[in-house]
């Protein structure tokens, strides 16, 4: 997709001209496995680098965005995106260089991505900190005091003694205990938590900081701290309140910046597609069935199994109802078969058994005779293999390829049916995945309202799996739906585990 070789062409911005204005800083050093990413990334890397690196921050980012739109809890978002995390975006607490330059620099290229718009800036801020929240609340004490130490600049807290704490401690018992007592029953998920256990907390747990009560008026408005000599006494479930918003604003003004040297980069006609690409839709990555399925169990797809409840019920709802409608006709228009088509192929049915199950059902009950088959459709369907035309191996739609087609016409049904369903055939659909709590049906369609129609898949899923998600520890359970085959993968993936 991208010239490899670096070259120099006269009146372009190239990356060696970027580097000395847009990128100007300090050399980056690592010390903290957190950052503020207040310091601009100064080494080259290569164009796959930069393309791979910020599509996997991406995956972590939509699956953030998913979370919040489901209203998940951000102990609950951590948990899905854990494992996510491991994968694309660990950053250990042994210091591994590699691993914080991917970190670093994929947030700044997706800085590029995301600074185009408003809308684009409030989301990117919204998932990044969170992201943030997460991984701070995973650091050690220790590593948290460092952090705050190293950004003294922008951070001038200062930590109590533990002599200090004592000294005062009825006094921020009084005017704390109730925000750290609600922070520890949600970290605890427990319903209660004894007097005497909420003292011993405090007392040996719970690191406390000072600052100018000028830095935290709103704090001090709300009484949530205790004041002593112009100093707030602030609990740690407060201070990563203050660190996020401290995030923010950085990121919000550097984004406003990054966004006025946009016209100098996009002279780079290397990265400029590259950009767009990623910009162009949020929900826009690539599922890779060798990166998220399991092809071993493609060896029991064939032209009869596919219409077994067995496998069927690993569909999602687009491809349960065309080839629901394709069996009931006995046929299906092109837009429908070259969605369903490349579906089965994508779980593994081969051209071969398509063939026949294609041709079983189009012979069955409409009077088309296999000879008609042969010559209208037969085509086509190697076409998709690759083994026709251009040759090209097509791939299955993923979701936002989908959504990007016309919707369905009369006697259609392909496209997604969250977006292209009335109410009552999609309640109706939702009764036949097993859907059928009031609240849960209406926290589809308020999804669907908002045109978040792979967050009402992902919903969808995650309620008709509740038995299998709540048996097996994640991994990659809690992956956002952008895929048709990923949704089936992630199915009989966790059908598998359990029965493993
Ligand atoms: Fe199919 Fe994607 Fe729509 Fe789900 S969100 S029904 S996988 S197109």
């Amino acid at each position: 997709m991208f010239r490899q070789a670096k070259r120099r062409t006269a009146g372009r911005k190239n990356f060696e001209e970027a580097s000395t204005d847009l990128f100007q800083g300090q050399s980056t050093t690592y010390s903290s496995r957190l950052s503020f990413y207040d310091t601009p990334p100064l080494d080259e890397i290569t164009l796959e680098q930069f393309e791979t690196w910020a599509i996997d921050r991406l995956k972590i980012l939509i699956e953030i965005e998913s979370c919040v739109a489901r209203s998940k809890s951000i102990r609950e978002t951590e948990q899905i995106v854990k494992p996510l995390l491991l994968k694309f975006l660990p950053l250990n607490s042994n210091t591994v260089l590699a691993e914080r330059k991917k970190d670093h620099y994929s947030h700044y290229i997706l800085r590029l991505v995301f600074c185009r718009t408003e809308e684009l800036r409030k989301k990117f801020i919204k998932n990044e900190s969170i992201l943030f929240r997460i991984r701070y609340m995973h650091l050690q004490p220790r590593e948290q005091r460092e952090f705050i130490a190293t950004h003294a600049d922008k951070l001038p807290w200062e930590y109590i003694t533990n002599e200090e704490k004592l000294e005062f401690f009825d006094e921020l018992f009084q005017s704390t205990s109730t925000t750290i007592r609600a922070q520890l029953l949600i970290d605890s998920a427990q319903d209660t938590l004894s007097k005497e256990q909420l003292v011993q907390h405090i007392k040996t747990v719970e690191q406390f900081i000072k600052l100018p009560f000028e830095r935290v008026p709103q704090l001090v408005a709300s009484r949530s701290v205790y004041l002593r000599q112009g100093m707030a006494y602030i609990p740690s479930s407060l201070q990563l309140n203050l660190l996020v918003i401290e995030f923010q604003d950085i990121l919000s003004s550097q984004l406003n910046k990054t966004f006025q040297s946009l016209p100098r980069l996009e002279e780079d006609d290397r990265l400029l597609p590259l950009l767009n690409n990623l910009s162009q839709n949020f929900s826009n990555v690539e599922y890779n069935s060798q990166a998220y399925g399991d092809p071993t169990m493609a060896s029991d797809i064939n032209s009869m199994s596919i219409t077994t409840p067995e496998i069927t019920k690993h569909y999602p709802m687009c491809a349960k109802h065309l080839q629901t409608n394709m069996i009931a006709q006995s046929h299906l228009k092109y837009a429908g078969r070259q969605q369903l088509g490349l579906f089965l192929k994508g779980i593994g049915l081969s051209v071969d058994e398509a063939l026949k199950f294609w041709a079983n059902q189009f012979t069955k009950g409409s009077g088309m005779t296999l000879e008609k088959f042969n010559k209208e459709y037969k085509y086509n369907i190697r076409h998709n293999y690759g083994l026709e035309g251009a040759r090209i191996n097509y791939k299955p739609h993923d979701c936002a390829t989908i959504l990007s087609k016309p919707k369905p016409g009369k006697g259609e049904y392909h496209g997604c049916p969250y977006r292209d369903l009335s109410l009552d055939s999609l309640v109706h659909n939702l009764h036949e995945l097993g859907v059928t709590d009031q609240s849960d049906i209406n926290g589809v369609i308020d999804d669907v309202g908002r045109n978040d129609y792979t967050v009402a898949c992902t919903r969808v899923f995650e309620l008709t799996h509740k038995a299998e998600l709540s048996k097996t520890k994640n991994g990659g359970e809690g992956m956002h739906i952008n895929h048709p085959n990923l949704y089936f993968d992630r199915s009989r993936q966790l059908e598998k585990k359990l029965e493993a």
